[in-house]
């Protein structure tokens, strides 16, 4: 038997990058998987790669910074398969990179929409279904930058900084009831959303940042992920879990 034998789960931003790896490692221990992006094409890919491996998982078109989208992608996960027994909120942007005051309210507005007020909408809806059947696990995927700051990402650094508080609150609600909630932090992950938000000598000189030497990689978040997911981590609850190269550690 795998880890995830007869669990369902819902990945957003599942489409690319972190979210994707962690879709395609969830559905490998088998797990019954929801691969829930923007992008529905990606996410269909995502899928397609997890049919081939022999898994089960279901594609779905979703804004994270829509309630009613948030709230159907949950009826639909319950009509699919039944139950919900885990979530990674991970779908997020980076938001322009420019001094806090040059920031245009529409686009300080559009990083808290898509990367903190998303993650209350999700959580709102996953943890009605999980009450259900009593009881799961979240993550909420943060950043190191959920403790650290980053000059020219004041949104994007307050919305990580958020969803830490907002994890531990969640977590000390329902832990009396079967639900845990953690954080994790990566450090800088080699996906789209730093490559396309940086040239390759920024890239390098980000890599000498971190203590072990390189950028992440999408995996290396998906494992820690999905330890956090799982039973083994039956008595972790309401903590924000580094997976940064030792970048936080200096
Ligand atoms: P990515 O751009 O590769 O993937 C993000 C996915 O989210 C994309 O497929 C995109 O279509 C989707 N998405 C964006 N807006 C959406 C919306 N409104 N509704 C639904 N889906 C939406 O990025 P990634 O690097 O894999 O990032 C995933 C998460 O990890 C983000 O929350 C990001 O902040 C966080 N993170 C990334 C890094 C890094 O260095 N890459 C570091 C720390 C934290």
């Amino acid at each position: 038997t795998k880890e995830f034998d007869g669990k369902t789960v819902i990945v957003t931003g599942a489409g690319s990058g972190i979210g994707a790896a962690c879709a395609e490692q969830l559905a490998a221990a088998g797990a019954r998987t929801v691969v829930a992006d923007l992008n529905l094409s990606g996410a269909e890919a995502v899928v397609a790669r997890i049919e081939a491996a022999g898994g089960m998982a279901r594609a779905y078109a979703i804004d994270v910074s829509d309630p009613e989208s948030v709230k159907a992608m949950v009826d639909f996960t319950l009509s699919s398969f039944g139950r919900l027994d885990g979530a990674v909120n991970n779908a997020g942007i980076g938001g322009p990179l420019k001094p806090l005051a040059d920031y245009g309210l529409d686009e300080w507005k559009q990083v808290l929409d898509v990367n903190l007020n998303s993650v209350f909408y999700c959580m709102k809806y996953q943890i009605a279904a999980m009450l259900q059947t009593g009881g799961g696990a979240i993550v909420n995927m943060s950043s190191i930058l959920g403790t650290n700051g980053f000059a020219n990402a004041s949104a994007y650094v307050a919305t990580k900084h958020a969803l830490v508080g907002m994890t531990k609150s969640a977590a000390l609600e329902y832990s009396a009831k079967g639900i845990r909630v953690n954080a994790v932090g990566p450090g800088f992950i080699r996906t789209p959303l730093v490559e396309n938000a940086m040239d390759e000598a920024t890239l390098t000189g980000l890599a000498g940042l971190h203590p072990i030497g390189r950028l992440g990689a999408s995996h290396e978040v998906a494992n820690l992920t999905l330890f956090l997911l799982s039973d083994q981590a039956s008595f972790i609850t309401g903590s924000y879990h580094l997976v940064d190269g030792g970048y936080a550690a200096q």
